[in-house]
This record gives structure tokens, C-alpha cells and sequence, in this order.
């Protein structure tokens, strides 16, 4: 697909990211860390959506910032990152995870970020991401009895194509636009980059 940069990302994260992805961004904003498997999750996503492998090192390292030296970067998370785009170890091309297995596997404790928010948050801390995340594309507090019935029943990505429907004026029940519900977080990405040009 069509290259990304790393100055990209904000800007693509406000405007085209399902609410897993914004809320690993938003932490790696506020914190300059993500845990293990919140690097992977986020990592794996940035790159199927186009991020190289430079502009990835670039961005990894300009989200740390400060919080870490040039040593300490080299020597734990440069490998790790050229590994997840098979340059390094076995040299596998790993995928992004599916909705399906975000929500399955490697279940978050308190201090990760990695998951699914629609199946991992507590409802108070859902109802405020979803108003403040997508509270500027049209999601208010009238769309959250539905978004909370579907979250109660276990259909999180129930949930989660609602949101998509709502932040992109489409009426309910056709989904990212041609009924397909979600079922992956690049393709939220991909079908939004899509529906904004
Ligand atoms: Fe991400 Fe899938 Fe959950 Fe949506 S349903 S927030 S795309 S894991």
C-alpha cells in the first residue's frame, strides 16, 4: 500500500483509527512507553497500514523521546522493532492482529493498553474515552445506550462498527459502508482513509 511517515501518524490516528489503536497512541503520547504487547499490537497495525521500517525506527524513537537513551533504544527495542518486520531472527512476516485475536489473546492488566476498549475497559472509562475520542466526529451521549447493549452483550464488534457508522455519517446497519462489519483494525483504518477522500 501507499507509504506512511512517521509525522503522519497524529494526524491519521485522529482521523482514521479504531478506538484500540487511539487509545495505544494517545498512551504512547501521554506516557513516551507502551508496555510489550501494546508495542506489538500498535507496532504490527503501523505497519500494515505502511509505516517503513526507517520510518518506523524514526517514529519508536521520537515517542520515547527523553524518557530513554540512545543506548538503551539500540540496545532493547531497535532489534525487537526489525524483528516484527522480519528483518531480524527467524525473519517472519508477521501479521497485524485480527479484532478476533486482539480480543482473545494476551487478556491486559491494569497498566497495559494493548486490547480491545470495547471488551477491555470498565463502562465508566468506555463511556468517557468514546465522548472524548469521537466526541468531535459526531459521537454524543444520545449514541451510548446503544453502544453500551451491544458492549453488554459480548458484540463488541457490534459495537465498534456502530461507532464507525456514527463517526462517518452512515446510516445505521451498513456498517464501513457496504454492510462488511469490523473485523480488523487495518481495514477500519483502510476503509476510513477511503470514505475521507
Ligand atoms: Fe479494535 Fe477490533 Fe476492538 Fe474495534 S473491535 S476497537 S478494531 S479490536
Amino acid at each position: 500500500g501507499e507509504e506512511i511517515t512517521a509525522e503522519m501518524v497524529d494526524d491519521l490516528s485522529r482521523k482514521h483509527f479504531p478506538m484500540c489503536m487511539r487509545n495505544l497512541h494517545d498512551n504512547l503520547r501521554k506516557d513516551h512507553h507502551l508496555k510489550h504487547y501494546g508495542r506489538l499490537q500498535y507496532g504490527l497495525f503501523l505497519k500494515v497500514l505502511g509505516l517503513s521500517i526507517n520510518e518506523a525506527l524514526v517514529f519508536w524513537r521520537q515517542s520515547f523521546g527523553a524518557s530513554i537513551t540512545e543506548d538503551k533504544f539500540n540496545k532493547e527495542y531497535r532489534y525487537n522493532i526489525r524483528h516484527s518486520y522480519g528483518l531480524e531472527g527467524k525473519r517472519a512476516n508477521y501479521p497485524a492482529k485480527s479484532c478476533q485475536r486482539i480480543l482473545t489473546n494476551d487478556q491486559p492488566g491494569p497498566q497495559d493498553s494493548h486490547g480491545c476498549p470495547y471488551r477491555h475497559f470498565s463502562v465508566d472509562n468506555l463511556q468517557a474515552a468514546l465522548l472524548s475520542t469521537y466526541g468531535s466526529q459526531g459521537f454524543t451521549s444520545a449514541d451510548m445506550p446503544e453502544i453500551l447493549h451491544a458492549v453488554n452483550g459480548g458484540h463488541y464488534h457490534v459495537a465498534c462498527t456502530r461507532v464507525f457508522e456514527i463517526t462517518h455519517g452512515i446510516p445505521k446497519g451498513q456498517g464501513m459502508g457496504d454492510g462488511e462489519s469490523v473485523t480488523h483494525p487495518n481495514r477500519y483504518a483502510a476503509r476510513s482513509r477511503e470514505l475521507w477522500k
